[in-house]
């Protein structure tokens, strides 16, 4: 096999200027022309993994069907390039030390002070190295957390530059990306930062090859000779990201600045095929130009802050452009709703998901949420978090069971109706201990779930601790509800759904970590269907 090929995208000026999307979108236009690709964050924090950060640091944290808990950009991988991701696809600074100290304990290098340079920075190269050395790959990509001059992306960036120098340039490769920013008072667009960030990579050693440069503003030619100028790239590596109306325009707008065929032209790697795009631009525009739309409630308490719910917002998206159906998505407060404030909080949405959460805050709010629509008829979607709380809701209201809880909330309730799985009990430490990744699950027939995926046997991914307790299930399905997605070996439930309910479904995974924009999720798409059913029927 030919040599693998490595991109690595670098940051400047400042955080957020979109990073994992340019990386992404790079890919779909490499896979699009025939290559194969794979993208890999390193995340410059000390953490293991994002798995105990509270959603407010890093916003979602993402699970992997191998049960890493990850960055949310390999969300983005996911969904741009339709391919899984794993635990190699994500290091993180704390990962990288606790290895080499625990080489160090196992006397890996003994008589020698351990040092970040080499044995930090080695050991970032071989994990840089290692989705390359599969053989599945041609093409890796490598996204840098963090941005350029940080303290703690420096082992990062040297190793990237003892790379660039191992491996040669055609086989090796920077993207920096830098902001452009447009002055309103002087009525022009600053080159300065660009030129600062660039000089601070060039300090490290690192030329960088493209630079991608994040503006509100088109660049001007002289804007483009001027960048080039100053920081040594060529004329055609200077390309415009301009801000667009949505994160899926971004491929397109590569293609037109041809950043794939300047990055492939960089790598000696034959243009290949024209990128086959067609199923992408017809997504785009059936959600450009959609035909109804729908209102739909998401119930979290993070809502402050989208991104702590990015991927159930990009199934949205997907699902919307599958139905082609516009969704409007309303960010309500759980701490927001009462038994008096839910009928003007909900009352005019078409459907409402409640969201998948930790702990006590907002729970007394999702419950009351989930009243209002099970006795309204309001199409429901919950997850994880969302399934819990609607049995809690049934127990509570329709059983009768007043003090039904989870035992995560109220661990003395005689009305355990969730509890903690039996494998978890023993798990003191909090890292990676949940029930995490892919499991299978067996569709009831009959039930909704089984005609949205249209097949009985599904594996989806999981993040949770606590269960619906089985010593219940005959009381819930007297009065009602159906068990209609279960673990054939533990028997957990999976799905619950309300028989006289035009659509009320809830699941304990994570079906919003699988949908991509080439498979919008089964369930987002019925869910959307489900609402919009219920907009034509209030009419
Ligand atoms: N806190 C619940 C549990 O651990 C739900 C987790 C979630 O919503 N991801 O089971």
């Amino acid at each position: 096999m030919d040599k693998v090929k490595y991109i690595f995208v670098t940051g400047g000026v400042t955080s957020s200027l979109g990073k994992g999307i340019i990386s992404a979108s790079l890919a779909k236009l490499l896979q699009a022309r025939g290559y194969s690709v794979t993208i890999q964050k390193f995340d410059p924090y000390i953490n293991l993994d994002p798995g105990t950060l509270n959603p407010y640091e890093h916003g979602e944290c993402y699970v992997t069907d191998d049960g890493a808990e990850t960055d949310l950009d390999l969300g983005h991988y996911e969904r741009f390039l339709n391919v899984p991701t794993s635990q190699a696809n994500n290091v993180t600074t704390g990962r990288i030390y606790q290895y080499v100290i625990d080489q160090e304990r196992q006397g890996a290098y003994l008589g020698k002070t351990v040092q970040v340079i080499p044995h930090i920075t080695d050991e970032i190269k071989r994990r840089m190295q290692l989705l390359g050395e599969t053989g599945q790959f041609q093409i890796i990509i490598t996204e840098i957390g963090g941005t350029v001059g940080d303290i703690e992306s420096l082992p990062y960036i040297e190793a990237v530059r003892q790379l660039k120098w191992e491996m040669g340039h055609d086989d090796c490769m920077v993207i920096h990306l830098t902001l452009v920013p447009y002055l309103a008072a002087a009525g022009e667009l600053k080159t300065k930062p660009t030129q600062h960030s660039v000089k601070l990579l060039l300090e490290s050693g690192i030329q960088p090859d493209v630079l991608v440069c994040r503006t509100e503003h088109s660049l001007s030619d002289d804007i483009r000779k001027k960048i080039a100028l100053f920081c040594n790239v060529n004329r055609n590596a200077v390309i415009e990201s301009l801000d667009v109306e949505t994160i899926y325009d971004v491929p397109i707008k590569m293609l037109k600045e041809k950043l794939d065929r300047t990055v492939l032209a960089k790598m000696k790697l034959p243009l290949k095929n024209e990128p086959e795009l067609e199923h992408w631009k017809d997504f785009l525009w059936k959600l450009k130009n959609p035909k109804m739309e729908v209102d739909i409630g998401l119930v979290g308490k993070y809502v402050e802050l989208p991104d702590a719910y990015k991927s159930i917002i990009e199934a949205f998206i997907h699902a919307g452009a599958q139905r082609e159906c516009k969704v409007k998505l309303h960010y309500i407060h759980s701490e927001s709703i009462s038994e008096e404030s839910a009928k003007y909080r909900l009352g005019n949405l078409d459907g409402i998901l409640v969201a998948p959460g930790f702990g006590d805050r907002g729970i007394e709010g999702k419950i009351e949420a989930i009243r209002y629509v099970r006795e309204h008829n309001i199409p429901f979607f919950g997850i994880c978090l969302g399934m819990q709380c609607a049995v809690i809701e049934f127990a509570r209201n329709v059983l009768k069971m007043k003090d039904a809880h989870s035992t995560e909330m109220n661990a003395k309730t005689k009305h355990a109706v969730i509890d903690m799985m039996e494998e978890q009990k023993k798990i003191s430490q909090k890292g990676g201990t949940m029930r995490l990744g892919s499991y299978p699950c067996n569709l009831a027939k009959g039930s909704k779930a089984l005609t949205a995926y249209g097949k009985a046997h599904i594996t989806e991914r999981h993040r949770h601790r606590y269960e619906f307790n089985n010593k219940f299930q005959q009381e819930f399905m007297d009065a009602g509800m159906s068990f209609t997605g279960v673990n054939p070996d533990t028997n957990l439930v999976e799905i619950i759904e309300l028989n006289k309910h035009p659509y009320f479904l809830a699941v304990q995974y994570h079906p919003e970590l699988k949908s991509t924009v080439e498979a919008p999720h089964p369930l987002f798409v019925r869910f959307i269907k489900a609402a919009q059913e219920h907009k034509l029927a209030e009419k």
